[in-house]
Parts: C-alpha cells; sequence; structure tokens
C-alpha cells in the first residue's frame, strides 16, 4: 500500500513513530489522516472488485447451466468415462439410448452394453485414442436395457483430466437407425428404379407387338370381307348360305372394329395419333354416331332419348375422332344395357364447355371399378352375354381422344344394377353462329 507515495507501511509507521518521539503531533495526525484515506479508498476499488468478481460468478453459472442444457436435450448421447470405461458423467439422450436411469449409469462400466466382439472393438479404440492422442470414430450396437440392438457411431476422444484421476475418454453417441432406413430406403429405391426400368422396356415391348399384330390381323379382313359381299351378291336369293353369310359378315365387322380399337390403342400409346381439327357442329356428330350404333339398338329394343343445345354449338376438333368417342360410349351403352331398357344422350353448355351426357339403366359399375374403368384392359363383371363385351381398351381410347381435344372424361354410377353415366366436356369453339 501507498507505493504511489513512495512510502511502505512501515516506512509510514517508522515515520509516525520518530514523529511522536520528537512530539511533532501535527505531522502524526496529517499521515493518520493520510492513512485513512488511503484505507477508504482500497476498500472501495475492493467493493468494485468484488461487485465484478461476483458478475463474473453469475455469468460463468449462467453459461454453465446453458451447457448443462445443451449436454442433456442435445439429440446426440454424451459420456464421459474414465480411464477404465466406467461412465462418468451421461446426458439424457445418451441414457435413453441404453434405456436406463441416468443416475443408474454412473459408475457402471461401458462394454456392459456392447457384445462380445463389440467389447473387443472398443476397448482397442480408447487404447489407440489414448496412445495416438487423436480423435477416432467407430461404428457398433449397443445392447441397451431391452436386449434390442441400437446401431451407434461412437467419436472418441481422450483427454488427461488431471494428475490423480489420469485419463478420461469423451463420446458422443449418434443414433444410425434413421440413418440405416434412409440407406434401406435408398437401397430399395434402386432396386424399384431397376424394376421400373425392367417394366417400361417390357411395355414397349408390348405396345409394339400390340402394332405389329393388329397391322397382320387387320390385312386378311378386308379380302374376307370383300369376298363374302361378293358371294352375297352372286347368290342373292339362297336363304341358307345367305344366312351364314350374314353371319360371317357380321362377325368380320366385329373383328375389324376389335383390331381397329388395337390399333389406336397402340398408335395412342406411342404418340402417333394426329387430330385433323376443324370447326364441327355437334349436332352432326351426335348423328353419324347415332346412325353407326343404331342397328345394335334396335336389335336389342332399346329406348333413345337425345337432347342437345339450342342454338346449337361448334368445336373445333377432329369429327372423326369425336365421332368415334360419342360412338364408343353409346355403343358400351348398348352392350351394358339389357333388351328394352332406355338410353338417354343429351348435351348442354357449361361456360366456355360443352357437357355430352350418355345415360342409360343398365348393368351399372361396381364403385371400386370405377377409379380404374378407363385404365387400359379394364373390364368389369359384366354379367350378360361375354360376345357382347370387346377388349377393355375402348375408354382408354375415349379418354386420351378427349383429351387430346382439351375436353375431360368422368364416369358415374350408382352401383351395380343402378345404370352408368359418362360425362365429356369439350371446349365450345364460339357462340353460335
Ligand atoms: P369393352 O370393350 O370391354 O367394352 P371399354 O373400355 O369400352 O371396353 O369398357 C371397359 C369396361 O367398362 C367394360 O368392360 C365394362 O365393364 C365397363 N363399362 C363401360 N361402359 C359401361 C356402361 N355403360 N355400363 C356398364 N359398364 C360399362
Amino acid at each position: 500500500m501507498n507505493q504511489e507515495n513512495g512510502l511502505s507501511e512501515r516506512d509510514l509507521l517508522g515515520a509516525i513513530e520518530s514523529c511522536l518521539e520528537q512530539g511533532q503531533l501535527d505531522t502524526v495526525r496529517e499521515a493518520l489522516r493520510h492513512l485513512i484515506h488511503e484505507l477508504q479508498v482500497h476498500e472501495l476499488e475492493l467493493e468494485i472488485q468484488n461487485r465484478e468478481l461476483r458478475n463474473v460468478q453469475i455469468e460463468l453459472e449462467r453459461s454453465r447451466d446453458r451447457y448443462a442444457h445443451l449436454f442433456d436435450f442435445a439429440p446426440i448421447g454424451y459420456l464421459i468415462l474414465d480411464g477404465r470405461g466406467v461412465i462418468q458423467e451421461v446426458n439424457l439422450t445418451g441414457a435413453a439410448m441404453t434405456g436406463y436411469e441416468r443416475r443408474l449409469l454412473v459408475g457402471y462400466p461401458f462394454t456392459r452394453f456392447l457384445s462380445k466382439e463389440g467389447r473387443l472393438v472398443f476397448l482397442s479404440c480408447l487404447r489407440e485414442c489414448r496412445s495416438a492422442g487423436r480423435k477416432l470414430a467407430t461404428e457398433l450396437v449397443l445392447i441397451g436395457k431391452e436386449g434390442s440392438g441400437l446401431p451407434v457411431r461412437l467419436y472418441i476422444e481422450a483427454a488427461e483430466s488431471d494428475p490423480v484421476n489420469g485419463c478420461e475418454y469423451r463420446m458422443a453417441m449418434v443414433d444410425l437407425r434413421e440413418q440405416r432406413q434412409a440407406e434401406e430406403l435408398a437401397q430399395q429405391a434402386v432396386k424399384l428404379q431397376a424394376i421400373n426400368v425392367a417394366l417400361q422396356a417390357a411395355d414397349r415391348r408390348k405396345t409394339e407387338f400390340i402394332a405389329v399384330l393388329s397391322h397382320e390381323l387387320r390385312n386378311p379382313l378386308a379380302p374376307i370381307l370383300a369376298a363374302v359381299q361378293a358371294l352375297q351378291r352372286m347368290y342373292p336369293s339362297e336363304p341358307r348360305s345367305g344366312r351364314l353369310m350374314e353371319v360371317i359378315h357380321r362377325q368380320v365387322k366385329h373383328l375389324a372394329r376389335l383390331v381397329d380399337d388395337l390399333l389406336d390403342v397402340s398408335r395412342i400409346t406411342r404418340d402417333k395419333i394426329r387430330l385433323n381439327r376443324q370447326a364441327v357442329e355437334l349436332t352432326r356428330l351426335v348423328n353419324d354416331a347415332l346412325e353407326n350404333v343404331q342397328p345394335l339398338m334396335e336389335a336389342r329394343q332399346h329406348r333413345l332419348t337425345v337432347t342437345l343445345p339450342d342454338p346449337p354449338v361448334r368445336l373445333m376438333a377432329d369429327p372423326v375422332r369425336l365421332v368415334q368417342v360419342i360412338e364408343n360410349l353409346l355403343a358400351n351403352a348398348a352392350k351394358y344395357t339389357p333388351a328394352g331398357g332406355w338410353i338417354h344422350l343429351s348435351a348442354r353448355r357449361e361456360a366456355a364447355d360443352v357437357m355430352l351426357s350418355i345415360r342409360d339403366n343398365g348393368i351399372g359399375i361396381a364403385p371400386e371399378m370405377l377409379p380404374r374403368i378407363f385404365d387400359l384392359f379394364t373390364q368389369a363383371d359384366q354379367g350378360l352375354d361375354r360376345s357382347a363385351g370387346g377388349l377393355g381398351i375402348g375408354l382408354h381410347i375415349v379418354k386420351r381422344l378427349v383429351e387430346m381435344h382439351g375436353g375431360r372424361v368422368e364416369a358415374g354410377s350408382e352401383g351395380q344394377g343402378k345404370g352408368s353415366e359418362f360425362r365429356v366436356w369439350l371446349p365450345v369453339l364460339s357462340d353460335w353462329p
């Protein structure tokens, strides 16, 4: 104290004593006052230092609490092991990975959670960590309380804590289950991708086969049909052979329709259909389609009603393809409606579209069939004479052709035996005329 003034305590006391001996009381008083002042300043300084120390201590406690919190709630297990591998500290996540309460784990050798082989790997890791003085990572299976294995990755670091306790190990433990699942999923995805590629190749081969097959089937049909027609002309008054020829004629035409459908579907799948669009009146399309299916409806004594919008609507469409769409839906209505049933065709404007509906009171469609009804080769258990059925491709063609025209199609039915309704929306060209 008092070094700044050039006087040590001993010097000061010595000076006071010599003053007292010499009776210099004023000088003593002055020195004492000086001493008191020095003490007061010193006390003040101490108080300030004390306050600063308290603040530092509070800050340290806060920081410790923060790290303790992080230590506990990190999604990674943290452990501190002594030099023999006995658990000294473990965070909540680490304890959860073992399945034990944290307080039970302290004093437990970590190797208890490892298999025999795991133990050997782990202990050699500890040795290497210590001798090489570096961090190591290894993957092991932790056998927790429940006995089930938990794959973990361990990061181990050796640290000399103090001369009494010697070395300690700090360890981070990462749960690898999610990573393993992700790896498995990735492997499955690769397998699925390979299956998908193989399926696509098979699908392409099938489409090409259908294209070749339908071409090959179509070629002989035209001469057969021509020959039958020639025979019909040659023997017009022969009743028995006339009937037989009519059967051949009808069946060959049916066959030709199936083959045409097959050809269309192979073209659609390979994106080979081009639309020949022109402004066309809906009424004309409906009439053309009706003309083609009328014989079938008459044969089955169906009652047909038609309601078309007034004023009529025009579409920018390929008439051949849209007639095919309407004809397909009408033919289906006729095929899947028992004799004597009714079929109703109606159309009305809906905003920028015209909505065409073809309804029947036939066998209907089961609810589980509805979502797949437009898929290729979909056929319900028809319950009717199978000879009426086709190949299950007509509706697929309908959907694709309607979509190519910028429209959409929907199927509806209250269920089996309750009739069906097919609705087609197509953009209208412009207001009439
Ligand atoms: P198909 O050549 O078999 O008629 P489609 O693709 O035209 O093929 O029709 C697919 C299936 O949808 C049919 O087999 C039939 O089960 C069902 N279906 C289509 N239209 C109707 C309808 N109007 N009423 C009931 N079922 C229908």
